[in-house]
């Protein structure tokens, strides 16, 4: 019997993400790993982020999902070109993935390069995929106790956004709870609300993405 140890993986996983990165920063890309649960609106945030810079920047996607291509459609929708990865039941994507991805792009200076993570705020922690950002989404009928049942990837973002406020009449959620919750785990991590349907934050998000490019 041949046992792999995950510490292995991982470190196999560590060393393909670097290529990845160097790879991205030579071309003059950014790359944005944007985790979250299943139904954060992660791909809704990103439409309206592409909305956004629609004429002020190239933007490329990279959609992770178990099976079909549904968030692909909506950012082609968009004009975008897009790679979907169909990862066939892995609950995270890994720098392997990406690296099989990034040969379907064209790498432009100035490009954007948003990956959407598998919904899943557990394992996806583990998986450096040569990303320059790490941002997780997070949505108001989830709860305010997420960061702290999930530590271990609110503790390696860059910045953490709070999606669909437009709810936050009708659901109990204490955003100053989140704050004080991440900033105990992650100190230097902001905190970005938005509401992708009503547009609210998004410039905002946008900017401070675009702050990070060649930095
Ligand atoms: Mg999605
Ligand atoms: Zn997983």
């Amino acid at each position: 019997m041949k046992i792999v140890a995950a510490s292995k993986i991982l470190k196999a996983n560590d060393a393909l993400a670097a290529e990845n990165r160097q790879k991205l920063t030579e071309a003059g890309v950014l790359a944005v790993n944007w985790m979250g649960s299943p139904g954060s609106g992660k791909t809704t945030l990103l439409e309206a982020l592409a909305r956004y810079w629609q004429g002020r920047r190239k933007v490329a996607v990279i959609q992770g999902d178990l099976a079909g291509s549904l968030d692909a459609q909506r950012m082609e929708a968009l004009g975008l070109p897009v790679v979907q990865i169909n990862t066939d039941g892995a609950c995270h994507l890994d720098a392997n993935m990406v690296a099989q991805a990034l040969a379907g792009l064209r790498l432009e200076p100035g490009r954007l390069l948003m990956i959407e993570n598998v919904g899943n705020l557990v394992c996806t922690a583990n998986f450096d995929l040569g990303e320059h950002l790490r941002l997780v989404v997070l949505s108001v009928p989830e709860g305010d106790d997420k960061v702290v049942k999930y530590p271990a990837i609110f503790q390696t973002i860059h910045a953490l956004v709070i999606s669909k406020t437009d709810l936050l009449e009708q659901v109990k959620f204490h955003i100053d709870r989140v704050g004080t919750d991440l900033h105990r785990l992650n100190p230097r991590a902001p905190l970005f609300c938005v509401s992708a349907l009503q547009e609210k934050g998004i410039a905002e998000l946008a900017e401070w993405i675009e702050a990070h490019q060649g930095g």
